[in-house]
């Protein structure tokens, strides 16, 4: 075999490969395949003076192994007494760790970035409020509503029905945007004090109305509308 060789190959061609050998770095791939690499190119050399034994073949890789698995390799603290297959494995496992550290790192970063889009984008309107906070107040009711204030002795201020105070007096302020919805009769029907009769209720809801229009007569805005 070592005849063939001599005969086939280039001159020099063990000195070539063994360079080969050592020179072989790890760099992008999986240590596996580096590892199996780096065998098969020693494999060649075997019955020359420069193949690496199993002992100098570990030295190599060891020496070689990409940056990334240098600490977990060092602190794995493999035991020298392991043959080379054995220890092979043992880095392996290292190197899928390392790799599956990478990704699940790599997801937490996209997710966060991805969340951080997304409340970046979401509190723009907020503050935009904030700059403008007369903005956030309800101006305007629309007619309906206004009646629906008016026959329920509601404020037109903080727009509650069945209120003691009139909208002059309101502390309440007006309801903010933001949380505000259209009134409707059922909301001042579910207001509506349940102590009363439903007979009582017309009665009562006529003299609500009439003093309604009695304390707001000296508002020309709200008179305008009625
Ligand atoms: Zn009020």
């Amino acid at each position: 075999m070592t005849v063939l060789k001599d005969a086939w190959l280039e001159t020099h061609w063990d000195t070539k490969l063994c360079r080969r050998v050592l020179g072989l770095c790890q760099g992008n791939c999986a240590f596996y395949e580096w590892a199996l690499e780096l065998q098969n190119q020693n494999a060649l050399l075997y019955g020359n003076a420069t193949h690496l034994s199993n002992a100098q073949l570990r030295n190599q890789l060891e020496a070689n192994i990409c940056n990334k698995l240098t600490i977990p390799v060092l602190r794995a603290k493999l035991a020298d007494d392991l043959t080379l297959k054995k220890w092979i494995e043992e880095v392996k496992h290292l190197d899928d760790k390392c790799l599956e550290d990478l990704t699940s790192q790599r997801k937490i970063m996209e997710d966060l970035y991805k969340s951080s889009k997304r409340t970046t984008s979401s509190n723009k309107p907020p503050s935009s409020r904030t700059y403008n906070p007369s903005s956030s107040r309800l101006g305007t009711l629309s007619e309906a509503e206004w009646t629906l204030l008016m026959k329920h002795k509601g404020c037109f201020k903080c727009q509650k029905f069945y209120v003691s105070h009139q909208s002059k007096e309101c502390t309440d302020g007006a309801p903010e945007a933001s949380s505000y919805k259209t009134l409707t009769e059922a909301d001042a029907i579910a207001a509506k004090p349940k102590t009363r009769t439903v007979a009582a209720v017309g009665t009562v809801g006529a003299v609500m109305l009439s003093s309604v229009l009695d304390s707001e007569s000296d508002s020309e805005d709200e008179m305008a509308l009625f």
